[in-house]
């Protein structure tokens, strides 16, 4: 069966402050019900990319001059963050995983504040997290500040998830992680795309974990695409295993 584009990025120009030019004509697409990897050194544009898809720019001074961004066919680009979560489009950003002084618990509630599909709806939900991420369970009433960054990172994802999201936007999920941790994270990424069909478009600069899991990867140098391809194919490109993957 054919699958749909969910997510297309088609030429996009970022500037920052007016006068800082970022991106330099990104396009990429995401299809429905897959994980596709966004990879590139420190400052390539990863975050910069995802920041353009869920309308997080503004805060950062940032703006789309150039190209569109279209979800399921609609245009995204004028619209606002809350526009975007209520599309179903929901970032998890890079580092800031969770807020301190709340409960892991609490912490996932505040990521079900825009539904409305009533309380009954939302504690579902919190059980199918908990079912996906069984130390967030034991965890649950923990003040999120001490427990570890790899449940804090699982709270993030979590948290996301509690929007009932149709793709999330994964800032950096490796970020400060230990290997065996990041292997955790990325297994439960698979699982959610398998079993709930979300859609992940993901920034991660461990090359070889984004193409262990992805279906499909985008490296971005500078502000361009340089190479894309199916996952497979980029883990044994020549270029990617020498510069990306350090295995050449
Ligand atoms: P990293 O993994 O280090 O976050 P990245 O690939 O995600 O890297 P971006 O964060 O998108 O890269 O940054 C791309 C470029 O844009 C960098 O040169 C960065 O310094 C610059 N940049 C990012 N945010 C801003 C901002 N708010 N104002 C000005 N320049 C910015």
């Amino acid at each position: 069966t054919a699958t749909s584009i969910l997510l297309d990025v088609n030429g996009i120009e970022v500037i920052y402050s007016h006068v800082i030019l970022v991106l330099k004509g990104v396009s990429l697409q995401v299809p429905e019900g897959r994980i596709v990897a966004l990879m590139g050194g420190n400052g390539a544009g990863k975050t910069t990319t995802l920041r353009a898809v869920s309308n997080l720019l503004a805060g950062e001074r940032g703006a789309v001059t150039k190209g569109s961004i279209a979800l399921a066919g609609e245009r995204i680009e004028r619209l606002s963050t809350a526009d975007m979560v209520e599309r179903g489009v929901i970032q998890v950003m890079e580092g800031r995983r969770c807020f301190g002084h709340l409960s892991i618990e609490e912490n996932l509630l505040t990521g079900a504040y825009t539904r409305r599909d009533g309380k009954a709806a939302v504690a579902a939900t919190l059980e199918k997290v908990y079912g996906y991420f069984p130390r967030l369970k034991v965890r649950r009433t923990s003040q999120a500040a001490y427990t570890s960054g790899g449940e804090q990172q699982m709270c993030a994802i979590g948290r996301a998830l509690m929007a009932n999201p149709k793709m999330v936007l994964l800032d950096e999920p490796s970020m400060g992680l230990a290997p065996q941790i990041v292997e955790e994270v990325f297994e439960i990424v698979r699982d959610l795309n398998q079993k709930e069909g979300v859609t992940f478009l993901l920034a991660e600069q461990n090359t070889s974990m984004a193409l262990r899991y992805a279906d499909h990867g985008y490296i971005l140098e500078s502000g361009r695409v340089v190479m894309d391809g199916p996952a497979a194919m980029l883990r044994e490109n020549e270029d990617v295993k020498e510069f990306y993957l350090g295995t050449g």
